[in-house]
């Protein structure tokens, strides 16, 4: 039996898929979710596909008293942490709401744990740190700049994880930045289920695709780029999950390290994007989905979105080197699977 680990946000598009992986690597997993944008059955889905119950606690990370319950009740090597909010436009709308739950629920979380002395965390950060970046691929030294209260609230709370990492060298914050994450659990079970109409480029040509919705409207096509379209790093979520398994082992290993050589047992703050190194259009995007599914997409061009970067693709080779970890899955399959999801559950969970 491996570590036990703490997820919050594991109710989530991307922690219900890291759960899974997570078992499956052994890992004992306590999910901690406020529930505010996910369902129990979500939970429940994850639970069938282990074939044993997931341990879950409703709550919220700002609550200090119900995480020491947590806390108190297990004893965990580290932390992944998944909860946050993360739309962009709903940020600019209610940056207090953001702030407070990004930022200040982070240091409510961080500050749990240094009670408990549990030192190892994997943040769920993001391209978004970038900005509009200045050269491509873009690496993890790149500089960072954001437009928008979601980015901002990323990167404060990498600003605090940095500031942490100084103060007390016996913490390790590896701060994962993802790119574009898509696609579903190939059972068809679990995945993306926006609550709204989606902002995201791939829920929408999923729902058009399946009737939902009427005709994507692709948001400029006079970009500096392959076919005018904008161009980002689609990752698959089952490759993002495997991401955050790599990122504990490579925290196990450290800690467990017996060399006299080796005196390292932390990493401080240790900054990984995961992504496939690749950048796909938009129209790249929707053609590989209609080839998938053999279904039309109606779409129209309409003006640039605003606050939109042309071209967005990672530098994958810090994962590669540290963890051992790249994305193996193709374009196809984040299709094929997005759209297994999407058709067996049109109208999400
Ligand atoms: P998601 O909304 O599906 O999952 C986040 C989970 O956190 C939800 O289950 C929600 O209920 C929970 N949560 C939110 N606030 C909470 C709080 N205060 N206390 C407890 N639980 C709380 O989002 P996701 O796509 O799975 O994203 C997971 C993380 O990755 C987020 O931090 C997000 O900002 C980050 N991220 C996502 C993307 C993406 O495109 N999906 C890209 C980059 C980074
Ligand atoms: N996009 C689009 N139509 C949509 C949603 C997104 O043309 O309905 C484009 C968007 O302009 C960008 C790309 O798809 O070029 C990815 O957008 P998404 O919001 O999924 O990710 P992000 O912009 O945050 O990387």
């Amino acid at each position: 039996m491996k570590n036990t680990i703490l997820v919050t946000g594991g109710a989530g598009y991307i922690g219900s898929h890291t759960c899974i992986a997570l078992h499956q690597a052994g890992y004992e997993i306590v999910v901690y979710d406020n529930l505010s944008n996910s369902s129990r059955e979500a939970i429940n889905r994850v639970s069938h596909l282990i074939d044993q119950p997931l341990t879950f606690i409703e709550g919220d990370i700002r609550d200090a008293k119900a995480l020491r319950q947590v806390f108190d009740a297990h004893q965990f090597f580290g932390v992944i942490h998944f909860a946050g909010l993360k739309a962009v436009g709903e940020s600019v709308a209610k940056p207090l709401l953001y702030y407070n739950n990004n930022v200040s629920g982070t240091i409510t979380l961080l500050e749990v744990m240094a009670e408990y002395d549990v030192k190892n965390l994997v943040f769920s950060s993001s391209a978004t740190v970038y900005g509009d970046p200045e050269t491509l691929p873009i690496d993890e030294t790149a500089p960072r700049s954001c437009t928008n209260p979601y980015g901002q609230s990323k990167l404060t709370v990498e600003h605090i994880l940095e500031d942490l990492a100084v103060s007390d060298t016996s913490w390790s914050l590896i701060s994962l930045r993802y790119f574009n994450p898509v696609g579903a659990h190939p059972s068809g079970q679990i995945g993306e289920d926006p609550n709204d109409i989606p902002n995201n480029l791939m829920p929408y040509i999923s729902q058009v695709t399946v009737g939902k919705l009427e005709k994507l409207s692709i948001f400029g096509n006079d970009y500096p780029t392959v076919d005018g379209t904008g161009v980002r790093d689609f990752i698959h979520v089952t490759d993002l999950a495997q991401g955050h398994v790599s990122a504990l082992n490579y925290l196990e290993q450290l800690t467990s390290s017996r060399s006299p050589s080796d005196m390292a047992k932390s990493v401080g703050f240790l900054p990984i994007n995961l992504g496939t190194g690749k950048g796909t259009s938009v129209l790249e995007l929707v053609n590989a989905f209609t080839e998938v599914t053999g279904r039309d997409i109606p779409y129209q061009f309409t003006g640039r979105r605003a606050g939109d970067i042309a071209s967005c693709y990672a530098s994958a080779d810090k994962a590669k080197v540290l963890l051992g970890w790249y994305a193996k899955l193709s374009v196809a399959e984040m299709c094929a699977d997005t759209w297994r999801w999407q058709s067996m559950n049109p109208n999400g969970y």
